[in-house]
């Protein structure tokens, strides 16, 4: 997961991008951090700390942040721990001069690269798979940062947006295969944005230009022209993260020219079809918030069910399956949903959600909707079975905790405790989409493309 951001040329460079960062916490609350520079100075200043981001910025960091480029990161930890020293950006001090850097991702072939690096006798500060790339740069013997960048990219695969700030530009890199979001904006108050989603250039107040197109590079120096864009890499299938659509980014973002909402709410509209001819009488329709409510909204369209909130939500309380530990998750499901008693007693219910992962969640959700008096609870799940752990930027965990990896659909139904279970099927996920192009569904189908 992860969210990024990079501000090119505006005088508040730094308090927009904590503000960018502060609509895409979503993506991640482990740690937060920015860098920043511009001004003619050529320094550039970092503060990053573990937390939210309205824990980690305040006036006194701001008064560090100077200048008029800056980029953010919010973290969300699939590669290295969440200890502090791997909060990004990663900032260091090379031949060419500075440079601090951001990135969205997984490198797929992190490993090798970082051995045989060792192996040259680097020293390595954090276990984040993004050092290499700072690695890579410093040790290119070419004369421009763009040609070094473009050297140690060819050397690294896997999904990944990076930007990376010099003492006087921005660069933008998204992968061949385009699999995290990634967008270009025009600020209102002048310069440039780039940001995973695009509900940060709401907040900001900012144009939405274009997405970042796969393989490309953007290079942000100068606030009054549109970046300068060189295709580093062609001629791969544009695959971008079902899963983004599914459940990581926010429902009022649109990623590659699709809204985020219309297909979660197309995903709950195939559920109901599914269903028509069901023989189960149900009374109402309820999401799982925040995650299921577009595509419980998009089931009870479409079968005429009423749409009621039988499960409110504690928005204290952050992500469940953001958690790392199964102890904490467990008991953050608790303190996070409360089932609407009046509302549920004696009555047959859908449940919605985006995903079942490893299905405590779920099994929590059934158990307490049961205790609350629901006769009974028919569970829909908005994504297909998710059998496969992904390597491409998802924290899914290993193959043995999937627990639709590890048991029969039947199994799981009876694990979780639901009168009955169905999940959308790889092709109703695809027709949510769209069919204009391929995307990236390694959990569901196991087909890791990057070789
Ligand atoms: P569980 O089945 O208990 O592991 O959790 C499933 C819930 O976690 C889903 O309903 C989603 O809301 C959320 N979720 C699914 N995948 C992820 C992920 N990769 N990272 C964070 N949260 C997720």
């Amino acid at each position: 997961m992860c969210a990024i951001v990079g501000i090119y040329g505006n005088d508040n460079a730094a308090r927009l991008a904590s503000a960018a960062l502060f609509a895409m916490q979503h993506r991640g609350h482990e740690a937060t951090g920015i860098s920043s520079g511009g001004y003619n100075d050529k320094k550039i200043y970092t503060v990053k700390n573990r937390g939210y981001v309205r824990d980690v910025y305040n006036e006194a960091a701001f008064k560090i942040l100077q200048g008029d480029m800056a980029i953010g990161h919010n973290r969300y930890s699939t590669a290295g721990s969440d200890s502090v020293f791997d909060a990004q950006p990663i900032h260091a001090k090379y031949k060419l001069g500075e440079i601090s850097i951001v990135h969205n991702g997984n490198l797929v072939n992190k490993q090798e690269v970082r051995q045989k690096l060792i192996d040259d006798g680097a020293i390595f500060q954090t276990g984040m798979d993004t050092e290499n790339l700072i690695h890579l740069i410093a040790r290119s013997t070419k004369d421009r940062l763009t040609d070094r960048i473009t050297e140690a990219l060819e050397q690294v695969k896997g999904a990944y947006n990076f930007i990376i700030q010099s003492r006087s530009k921005l660069f933008v890199i998204r992968d061949q295969f385009g699999i995290r979001p990634l967008s270009l904006g025009r600020l209102k108050s002048g310069g440039w944005i780039v940001a995973s989603e695009t509900c940060a250039f709401d907040l900001v107040e900012a144009e939405f230009i274009r997405d970042v197109r796969p393989g490309e590079m953007l290079i942000l120096s100068d606030k009054d022209k549109e970046p300068e864009s060189i295709q580093l890499f062609t001629g791969s299938p544009f695959r971008p993260c079902a899963f983004e659509y599914i459940y990581f980014a926010r429902p009022d973002s649109v990623i590659d020219g699709k809204s985020v909402y219309r297909t979660r709410e197309n995903m709950g509209k195939a559920l109901a079809v599914n269903d028509k001819n069901s023989p189960i009488k149900a009374d109402m329709v309820v999401p799982v918030p925040d995650s299921g409510v577009p595509a419980a909204l998009g089931y009870a369209h479409e079968s005429g069910i009423p749409f009621e909130l039988g499960i409110i939500r504690n928005h204290y309380v952050g992500r469940t399956f953001i958690e790392p530990t199964q102890e904490m998750r467990n008991i953050k499901v608790k303190m996070k949903l409360n089932p609407m008693r009046s509302i549920i007693e004696g009555k047959s219910l859908i449940v919605i959600d985006d995903s079942i992962v490893r299905g405590t969640t779920s099994k929590r959700i059934v158990q307490m909707l049961k205790e609350a008096g629901a006769a009974e609870v028919h569970f829909r799940v908005a994504s297909p079975m998710i059998q496969h752990p992904c390597f491409y930027g998802i924290d899914t965990p290993t193959k043995a905790e999937l627990i639709n990896a590890t048991m029969t659909k039947e199994e799981v139904r009876e694990y979780i405790g639901a009168d009955s279970l169905e999940y959308l099927s790889i092709d109703n996920l695809k027709d949510s989409l769209g069919h204009d192009r391929e995307y990236s569904m390694v959990s569901f189908d196991g087909d890791y493309f990057i070789v």
